[in-house]
Formats: structure tokens, sequence, C-alpha cells
């Protein structure tokens, strides 16, 4: 019998068949969520020009010898005014937050150091300053936080509402993201119900349909959940041969891959050349992919095993990195626990099988995440599906440790946080 494959090792053979999406443009205010296409310089300055930051007067620092002083006020300048006033010497210019800076003013006097009242009130003809202020005080100068050209945003992240604003401001109204993945989702097994329905003798509720679209949709993908296979191969084959033909970029099956009489998914797919494995984890040791061809593109098929937090933790080990380097993702970012990696200890031991990297659902027990407790007394249990809702990361055991210490620390993958 051939050895385990290690986690690392399965990922990396799906990462080598996993084709980098196309990338299209889309209207910014539709590019939340997405991944960056390509490396983006500023378009327009920010600030586009020179302005005030306060509500205040204009003024030529070289006027402002001693206090109280009285200037002549010589106009004003609001917000989305054109800023051609000028400022002469002895003058003051009324100016609004974000106006323009008229010409020959270097400094802005806030409202608040004149013997003038704050908010609406005519126009008055002179002002009087009453204290000090540094010179180009107040003033925001053109292109101070970026000049025309400078590095905004770059390729391979994904685009957030501070990115958007940021490329907003820097003048742009489309952005090239990578196209996103659409998935089907396909539960197997003779013993499913659907959700609410009554149980008859063995039966069960289908909840891995559930968990995957909601995984999936939460972090904004377009899913379908497809019809459930029974347990007869013509059944599933029937129900693949559409797949790719629906334009679907990946289908993610449950169930069916292990060593029962009836795991329908290996025995139709492995005439199709689809690799199976025993991946060195525990939950999700059975595991295989494949390509399902259709008639303009292919479909990559991962094939889960079907207990609920075998699917949830293969969901995340390896589903994730897939939707990732479809996107433009970086490979690296996809193989490491990056950001979300945390480090924490459980404080109680408790045993873990040998030879297999355990993932164990976890909750985070106090506020710097230091310390985890499992969501359920047995662990990693492929089949606490009813204690998941309290799982905010999955604790990674080493394959060499047959049990894990009080105390002793461990790489915990935080779930609480954006997958790239
Ligand atoms: P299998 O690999 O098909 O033998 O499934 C392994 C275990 O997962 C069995 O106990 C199944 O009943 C359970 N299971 C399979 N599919 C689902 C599903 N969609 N929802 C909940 N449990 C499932
Ligand atoms: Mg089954």
């Amino acid at each position: 019998m051939m050895a385990p494959l290690k986690v690392e090792d399965y990922l990396s053979e799906l990462l080598s068949v996993t084709p980098v999406l196309p990338t299209q443009v889309l209207p910014l205010a539709e590019a939340l969520g997405r991944v960056c296409a390509r490396d983006y310089q500023a378009r327009f300055p920010v600030p586009p020009f020179t302005n005030s930051a306060m509500d205040g007067f204009a003024v030529r620092f070289e006027d402002l010898t001693s206090f109280p002083l009285t200037l002549q006020v010589a106009g004003e300048v609001a917000a989305g005014a054109s800023g051609d006033l000028e400022c002469g010497p002895g003058q003051a210019i009324r100016i609004m937050t974000g106006a323009p800076l008229p010409k020959g003013a270097d400094t802005v006097v806030p409202v608040e150091l004149t013997d003038q009242p704050a908010g609406a009130a005519p126009l008055p003809q002179q002002v009087v300053i009453n204290e000090p202020v540094k010179p180009q005080a107040n003033v925001r100068r053109q292109g101070e936080n970026v000049q025309v050209g400078g590095p905004v945003f770059p390729a391979g992240q994904v685009l957030s509402a501070t990115a958007l604003s940021a490329l907003a401001s820097v003048g742009f109204g489309e952005l090239e993201v990578f196209a996103r993945p659409r998935v089907a989702v396909i539960s197997t097994g003779d013993e499913l119900v659907a959700a609410g329905e009554p149980l008859g003798p063995g039966q069960i509720p289908d909840s891995n349909s559930v968990l995957l679209r909601g995984l999936l949709q939460a972090a904004g993908y377009e899913v379908e959940v497809l019809r459930t296979s029974s347990d007869t191969p013509d059944d599933f084959a029937q129900l693949l041969a559409s797949v790719a033909d629906d334009g679907f970029d990946v289908a993610i099956t449950t169930g069916g891959v292990s060593a029962g009489a009836y795991d329908v998914v290996k025995a139709v797919t492995a005439q199709q050349g689809f690799s199976f494995h025993k991946v060195a984890m525990q939950p999700g040791k059975p595991q295989g992919f494949g390509q399902l061809s259709g008639r303009d593109r292919k479909c990559l098929m991962l094939a889960l095993p079907g207990n609920p937090v075998s699917v949830f933790v293969s969901f995340h080990t390896f589903v994730v990195p897939i939707l990732g380097a479809m996107q433009g993702i970086p490979v690296e970012r996809l193989t490491s626990l990056g950001a979300r990696g945390r480090s924490a200890t459980f404080p109680e031991s408790f045993k873990s099988p040998a030879g297999r990297r355990q993932f164990v659902p976890v909750r985070f027990d106090n506020a710097d995440a230091s310390v985890v407790e499992r969501t359920h007394t047995l662990g990693s249990g492929s089949h606490l599906v009813a204690s998941l809702p309290l799982a905010e990361g999955l604790a990674i055991i080493p394959e060499e440790w047959k049990q894990v210490e009080a105390g002793v620390s461990v790489p915990v993958l935080d779930l609480r946080l954006p997958w790239f």
C-alpha cells in the first residue's frame, strides 16, 4: 500500500493542475472582494490640489507679525470653487475645508483663532487674527499622500473597501480583476435527506451541502448546490456529465471516496483519470481530484470525504487555496498560514494520532488568542457537526505528536480572518 501523502504534497498536486482564471474589467464599486489583476499607480495626485485642512482664513504667513492683527478680507473660497482668487499682502481670504488655497496664500488660520464666529456668517470686511500659527499650517499640499505614478495597490491582493476608496481617489472608475470561480456542490449518499425532512431508518440530514454553500456564499462566491446523488454509479455519472458544460470552474463533491463498497465518486471518476490519495491528516484522510471536460472549459473537481468535520477541514486546507490560486493569489500565500497563523496552547493534554497531522476545531479562550479550547471533548472527531458553530480556529497538531501536552504551543489557523 502506498504511504499516505503529506498535506503539502497533496496541496501542491492540486495547485499544479489549478488554472488561473481570466481577468475582467469591472466598475470600481462592483470589484469589492475581487483579487486585483494588475499593479495600480496613481493617475491623480492625492490631494489633487493644495487645499485647506480647516475652515478659517487663508493668509500670507509673512503678514503674521504681531497679535492681535487685522487683515482685509478679499473674498472667499468654498470646497468645489476654482481657486483663482488671489490673496495679496495684508489680505485674508475666507476658506472652507477642502477648498483650493488661493494664490499668494501659504497658511490657513482656523476660524477659532480669529474674531469671527464659526459656522454660517456673512463675509466680514476684516478679520482679527488673535493667535499665531506655524508657517504652512492647515495646508494640505498637492501630492503629499501620493504623487502621479506613485504605487497605490498591487496585483494579487483582495480589493477591500479601503483599496476601492484609494483607487477611486487616484482616478480609477473601473478595475481589472480576476474572474471569480463559479462553484458546484454535490452531496452523495443514499442515506441523505434534505434539511428539515423526517429521518427514516439509517438516514441523516445532508449538512455538507449546506456547509459548503454557506462558506462560499459568505465569502461572495457564486455557488450552486446540485441535486444530491445516490450511491448508484449511473446516477452520479449522469449528474457529473453536465457540470463542466454548465460553466462551473470548480465542483466539490462530498462522500463516496473512502474504502466502502458503495463509494460512488471514486468508482465513477477513477475511470476518468482522477487521482485518489490517502492524505496524512485527521480528519480528511481520503481525498481525490480530477478534471471534468465540458464543451468550452474544464472544471476542477475536488472529491472531499463525507464526514462533516472532514469537509470543513478539507475546505480550509484544500478548497480555499485552490480558489485563491484560480484568482491569481500568489501561491506562497496559499501554502502558509500567513497572517491567519497564530500560536496557542491548550489548557489540557489529549491524544493525537501518530503519523497524521491533526486539525482540531477550537475556540479562542482569551482576548489575545493565545489559549484555545477544543470545541468538543471528542476533539477532531469527524462526525461532530453540531459543535462546528463554536469553531473559531483549527489547531494544527504536527504528524509526529502522539500527545498534545497542556501549555505547549501549537500553530492555529484563525478562521475569523479573511481567507486571503
Ligand atoms: P462516505 O465517505 O460517503 O462513506 O461518508 C462518510 C460519512 O459521512 C458517513 O457517515 C456519511 O453518512 C456522512 N456523510 C456523507 N455525506 C454527508 C452529507 N452530505 N451530510 C452529512 N453527512 C454526510
Ligand atoms: Mg457515502
